[in-house]
C-alpha cells in the first residue's frame, strides 16, 4: 500500500488515500517519488478542461528513485535516480518518423490503462502516464530517464514538465537566435524556464511580463533583462523598451482558460 492523491471524478477535490500498487511487470519500473510539481495541466485535468479516464492519480512532473524493475528492463536499476517522462515517444508514428518526438501521436496511449487499485478493488488510471502524486508509482520503462549523480531529485522533477516546455518553446518552436528579443508572458514554472531558455539562446532583450510585482526578483534571476507589470499598456511598454520595434518572439506562458 502507498498513499496517493486520487481524482475521484472530474470537478471533485483530490482525495488522499491508500492504493494498492502491483509489482512492476515486464518492461515496467517502480519508483519512489522524491518530489512532484503541481502543473497547470493538473488543474485542467481535475476541472475537465483536459480529459483523462478517472478515477486517476494525477501528477506528471516528478523525480524519484527506482525501487524495483520488471523483466526485460535494462536502462535503469534499483537505486538509480530518475526523472519521470509523461509523454514518452513511441518511435513509430508519423511525428516520430520525422524526428518530432514531442508531437508523438501515441504519447498518452497508456492514460486509459489500469495501473493500480483502491483496496476495494476500484480501478485507478495513471493520469498523464506517470501518477506522480503518490509515494510510489509503477510506470513503463519508457517513462523514466536516469538522472546524473549529483543532481538533486527535487530539481530534476522540474525537468519532467516546466523546464522542457519552456526550453522547447524557445529552442524548437520559436528557434530563438542570438541577439533576438523575447517577451515572456507569465512568470510561473513554465515562464521561468522560458526565461532561462531565452538566456541560453543568447537573446539580447528578455522582457518578463506578469501581474505580480513579487515575481520580479525571480524573473531577473532566471534571465529577464526587463520586467513589466501586465496592464492595458503592456504592448506600449514593451515597444518602449525595444526602440519602438516590439520583440522578435513572444511566448505566452499564462495558460488561462
Ligand atoms: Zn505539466
Ligand atoms: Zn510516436
Amino acid at each position: 500500500m502507498v498513499r496517493a492523491a486520487i481524482l475521484p471524478a472530474v470537478g471533485s477535490p483530490l482525495e488522499i488515500a491508500d492504493i494498492e500498487l502491483p509489482e512492476p511487470g515486464p518492461g515496467q519500473v517502480r519508483v519512489r517519488l522524491a518530489a512532484a510539481g503541481v502543473c497547470h495541466s493538473d488543474l485542467s485535468l481535475s476541472n475537465g478542461t483536459m480529459r483523462v479516464p478517472v478515477p486517476a492519480v494525477l501528477g506528471h512532473e516528478g523525480a524519484g528513485t527506482v525501487v524495483s524493475v520488471g523483466e526485460g528492463v535494462t536502462g535503469v536499476a534499483p537505486g538509480d535516480g530518475v526523472v519521470l517522462n509523461w509523454a514518452p515517444s513511441c518511435g513509430n508514428c508519423h511525428a516520430c518518423s520525422l524526428g518530432e518526438v514531442w508531437l508523438c501521436a501515441n504519447a498518452l496511449a497508456g492514460a486509459g490503462d489500469v495501473y493500480a487499485r483502491r483496496p476495494d478493488g476500484t480501478d485507478l488510471h495513471p493520469g498523464l502516464n506517470v501518477a506522480a502524486f503518490a509515494e510510489e508509482t509503477v510506470v513503463s520503462q519508457r517513462c523514466v530517464l536516469p538522472v546524473p549523480d549529483g543532481v538533486p531529485l527535487t530539481d530534476a522533477a522540474l525537468l519532467g514538465c516546466a523546464v522542457l516546455t519552456g526550453y522547447g518553446a524557445v529552442h524548437h518552436s520559436a528557434k530563438v537566435r542570438a541577439g533576438e528579443s523575447v517577451a515572456v508572458y507569465g512568470v510561473g514554472g513554465v515562464g521561468l524556464a522560458t526565461l532561462q531558455a531565452a538566456r541560453i539562446a543568447g537573446a539580447s532583450r528578455i522582457v518578463a511580463v506578469d501581474v505580480s510585482p513579487e515575481k520580479e526578483e525571480l524573473a531577473r534571476a532566471a534571465g529577464a533583462t526587463d520586467y513589466v507589470i501586465a496592464s492595458e499598456k503592456t504592448a506600449r511598454d514593451i515597444r518602449g523598451l525595444t526602440g519602438g520595434q516590439g520583440v522578435d518572439v513572444a511566448v505566452e506562458c499564462v495558460g488561462a482558460r
